[in-house]
């Protein structure tokens, strides 16, 4: 087997951890769930071969009993810093490139921090819904909200960041259309009323939505920076008809914004090939491969990396965890990105399709360098 441990990642897409990691059995396990309701946590997650496997390895890495009472009685024996002096070190992780949308920043431990103890860099994501929503609470003008998001979105590595994230796919669809600035204005005026009313705001207002993401895009085309899109499966909330990444369609056709560069994050799932191939297809299309969310098994995840590596330029692909909540899931991220790849890449090998040092550049473009390029680390 291939060994690519010595390959530092680039996470290109990963959230925050809770400040508080002291949990109970169903805290815990929520955090391994996307679906709704709490049968899932109480019934379903200890017969869903992810989680089981889950359990084994972080038991293994703590040395405690391979059961869930075990496991948590070990980490809730250590305080946030431990945890991650203990998990991130051994992940040999490059950078994070978090997504600081979810959760909410009051819950939320410190980012730098995360960087200084697990020995890594941390990079972050200006998430366009949370600002339009801030926006729209905060201002009852349409033109001074939209001259406020266009100012915010002009000089994002000025302020700190290393590109965008949209969620419209679980929003109104990754079908982002063209709107006239009246059809945006009244569309304002329905988010507004309900911002007012209820001092916030969950926008899914799709003519305001759209407008307001065209600007971003127009104005990332100018800057070249890349738009991360929630694609495929991941939220509870999302309708999965309208997470199809062909949806972005008109977005991707559209001659001013082929210097933006749109990254498809959790593979699509479980749109997986037509995402590889749009990113085969589309020369500022880059394609993320996820091994923590979408929670799937590792057979799963052979499937997509197999489709990825086998359809899209390995310059075109690029590892993520979509980690969040527990310092776990980045570490086990790390590890599995790696293991997965290498058999992935053991079987190229083994059928005589690349060799050994092609499969390393291509683990080590993967792992580590598009997105390094991509986000301009
Ligand atoms: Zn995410």
């Amino acid at each position: 087997m291939l060994d690519l441990s010595t390959i530092s990642v680039v996470d290109n897409h990963c959230h925050p951890i809770f400040q508080n990691q002291r949990m109970d059995t169903l805290q815990f396990r929520a955090c391994f769930v996307e679906g709704n309701g709490p049968s899932f946590p109480e019934r379903h997650l200890s017969n869903s071969v992810y989680y089981l496997w889950f359990l084994r390895q972080v038991a293994a890495f703590y040395g405690c009993e391979p059961t869930e009472d075990a496991v948590l009685a070990t980490r809730n024996s250590m305080s946030t810093d431990a945890l991650l002096e203990r998990l991130f070190p051994p992940a040999n992780i490059d950078t994070l490139v978090i997504d600081t949308g979810y959760p909410p920043s009051e819950e939320c431990y410190p980012l730098e921090r995360m960087g200084e103890l697990g020995y890594c860099r941390v990079a972050k994501l200006l998430r366009l819904e949370s600002l339009m929503q801030q926006l729209i609470v905060a201002y009852g003008d349409f033109d001074e909200v939209v001259e406020r998001f266009s100012a915010e979105v002009s000089n994002v590595r000025e302020h700190g960041y290393c590109g965008l994230k949209s969620i419209v796919a679980y929003r109104t669809g990754l079908n982002v259309s063209q709107w006239s600035k009246d059809q945006a204005a009244a569309s304002f005026a329905v988010a507004r009323a309900k911002a007012v009313q209820d001092g916030k705001l969950r926008i899914a207002h799709k003519p305001l939505l759209d407008y307001l993401l065209h600007i971003a895009f127009s104005k990332a085309a100018e800057q070249g920076l890349p738009v991360q899109f929630h694609t495929g499966y991941g939220d509870s909330d999302t309708d999965m008809r309208l997470g199809n990444p062909l949806n972005l369609r008109d977005v991707l056709e559209r001659n001013d914004y082929q210097t933006m560069q749109v990254v498809l994050l959790h593979e699509s799932y479980p749109y997986c090939q037509l995402g590889a191939y749009l990113a085969n297809i589309y020369p500022h299309v880059y394609f993320d491969l996820s091994y923590t969310i979408p929670f799937v098994e590792k057979l799963e995840m052979l499937a997509f990396t197999r489709q990825a590596i086998s359809v899209a330029p390995a310059s075109k692909l690029m590892y993520s965890s979509d980690s969040v909540r527990v310092p776990e899931m980045h570490w086990v991220g790390a590890l599995r990105g790696r293991s997965v790849i290498a058999q992935v890449l053991d079987e190229m090998i083994d059928a005589d399709v690349i060799d050994k040092e092609q499969a390393v550049h291509i683990a080590q473009q993967v792992l580590h360098d598009t997105a390094y390029a991509v986000y301009r680390l």
